[in-house]
This record gives C-alpha cells, sequence and structure tokens, in this order.
C-alpha cells in the first residue's frame, strides 16, 4: 500500500448494472483510524461502493486494497468480513427473540453454531466483552430484553455492538439515522465519533444536519465517482456540489443558498 497510513483503498473501480455505470472509476483511500462522510444525491453509487469493498458485488475493473495491500476483490464475503470489516445495512438486522446479551454473545462466537452458542456456559471472558461492548453502544441496561422489543435506534446500535464483538476494525455504515428521533440521531453520532481513533469508519448518510455532527473529511459522489473531498465547509460551499444538489430534495444546508 502507498502510505503506511491507508487502511483501505480502492483503485479505479467500476461496476455496471445493465451498462450503467454506477461505479465509475472511482479512486478512494480512508486512513486507519479515520472517520469518513460520504454524502452524493441518491443512485450516486454510495452502497455501490460499500457492497464493492464488502464482496458483496464484484468490481468490473480496478481493485480494492486492504491493510498491507491484500486485494479484496479476490476474497468472498464471508473471508472478508472475516478480516475485520463490518457492514452496517440502512435496516439493522438483529435476531429479534433473543435478548442483547444473546445477540452480542452469538456474533462474539463467531462461526460456532447458533445452537453451541446459546447452550455453551458463557465464559467469564465472554460475559466481560459483552458488557464491554454492551458499554459502548449503551445498552448495558438492555441486556436482558428481547432485541425485537428494542426501538429502532437502539437496534442500530445493537447491531453496531455486534460488529464491534466480531472485532471489525473497519465499519462500514450506511445511513445509520434514517428513521431516528432527534435523540437518537445525537446519541448515534457520539458513538461513531467515539469509534473513531480506535477503528475506521466510512458513513454514508442524507441528513445534513446528521453530517454536520460527525464530519470530519467529507467525500462528495457523484455519478459514481469522487466529486470533491474536504472538510464539510470547503464541501458545502464548492460550485460543483451545489451545482449537484440543487433543486434535490437532500441539498446541503446553505449550499443551494
Ligand atoms: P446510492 O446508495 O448512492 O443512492 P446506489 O449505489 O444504491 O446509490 O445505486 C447506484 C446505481 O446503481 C443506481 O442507479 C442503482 O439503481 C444501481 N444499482 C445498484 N445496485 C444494483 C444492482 N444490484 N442491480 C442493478 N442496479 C443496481
Ligand atoms: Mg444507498
Amino acid at each position: 500500500m502507498s502510505a503506511a497510513d491507508v487502511i483501505l483503498l480502492l483503485e479505479n473501480v467500476s461496476k455496471s448494472f445493465d451498462g450503467f455505470k454506477a461505479v465509475n472509476d472511482l479512486n478512494f483511500a480512508l486512513d486507519r483510524g479515520e472517520l469518513r462522510t460520504i454524502i452524493g444525491p441518491n443512485g450516486a453509487g454510495k452502497s455501490t461502493m460499500l457492497d464493492l469493498i464488502t464482496g458483496r458485488t464484484r468490481p468490473d475493473e480496478g481493485r480494492v486494497l486492504f491493510g498491507e495491500g491484500r486485494d479484496l476483490t479476490r476474497l468472498n464475503e464471508f473471508e472478508i468480513s472475516r478480516l475485520g470489516i463490518g457492514r452496517k445495512f440502512q435496516t439493522p438486522s438483529v435476531y429479534g427473540d433473543h435478548t442483547v446479551f444473546e445477540n452480542i454473545l452469538l456474533s462474539l462466537a463467531g462461526s460456532r453454531g447458533v445452537l453451541a452458542a446459546l447452550f455453551a456456559k458463557v465464559r467469564r471472558a465472554q460475559r466481560d466483552r459483552i458488557h464491554e461492548v454492551l458499554g459502548i453502544v449503551g445498552l448495558v441496561g438492555k441486556a436482558a430484553l428481547r432485541a425485537g422489543a428494542l426501538s429502532h435506534g437502539e437496534k442500530q446500535w445493537l447491531e453496531l455492538g455486534m460488529l464491534l464483538a466480531q472485532d471489525a476494525q473497519v465499519l462500514l455504515v450506511d445511513e445509520p439515522a434514517a428513521g431516528m428521533t432527534d435523540h437518537e440521531t445525537a446519541r448515534t453520532a457520539e458513538l461513531l465519533v467515539g469509534l473513531a481513533g480506535s477503528h475506521s469508519l466510512i458513513v454514508i448518510e442524507h441528513d445534513m444536519e446528521f453530517v454536520r455532527l460527525i464530519a470530519r473529511r467529507v467525500t462528495v459522489l457523484h455519478q459514481g465517482s469522487v466529486l470533491c473531498e474536504g472538510s464539510m465547509d470547503a464541501v458545502q460551499n464548492d460550485p460543483r456540489v451545489i451545482e449537484v444538489y440543487l433543486g434535490r430534495q437532500h441539498a446541503p444546508a446553505g449550499a443551494a443558498a
């Protein structure tokens, strides 16, 4: 890998669906410990970019390099996740009939069967780690609740906790604030900001209020490529960004003035 502190590198990555270039010669680098926010209009290729990193979708061209230069495009989804790259989808997927504690336990157990994990005696070290993770995501008090009974925001936090329990170093988070209350949104921002440094994060988001809470370096994706990158202020005042968002529903506040 070119720079020692880059953990994820996309080089000239392209992907077409039925002749339509969803991702078009995309170049992108994430530093170790960085929290990067990605914005861009609907259909810009943001989710597809995550699909290409996690192996859900194969690129037509280009490479996706991780860590010391491992080419992820040669690995399957399971292998990529095992390397420590965790993906959080827009809709939380937790085991609704199991408790919050058990959900984290199942993630810790990794490839052990679900039943084996649930019936085995929980070891002290596992219990400690589960409580540590629940502490990070703010769900200690809900450990014994059925996950299905959690609020939408709490389910999202639980799912983040499940990624942490899997020892994911890179967290790919797609529109976490969607459907959250203002309070949950603020808590989510704190949580993600708190994970930066010890983890490397890509956060895709539409909600500009939320973006402003977490933004460090911001990348604007447009038609499958990087339109511009920089601080929130720089990006918002970039004429190319204003042009792309003009007249759109999700215009960054201030940009279309
Ligand atoms: P964003 O997340 O920025 O809104 P997406 O990455 O979801 O954008 O989509 C980019 C474009 O690629 C869209 O036009 C979408 O319809 C298309 N696309 C994404 N995934 C698929 C797929 N699996 N099959 C066909 N078209 C897809
Ligand atoms: Mg998307």
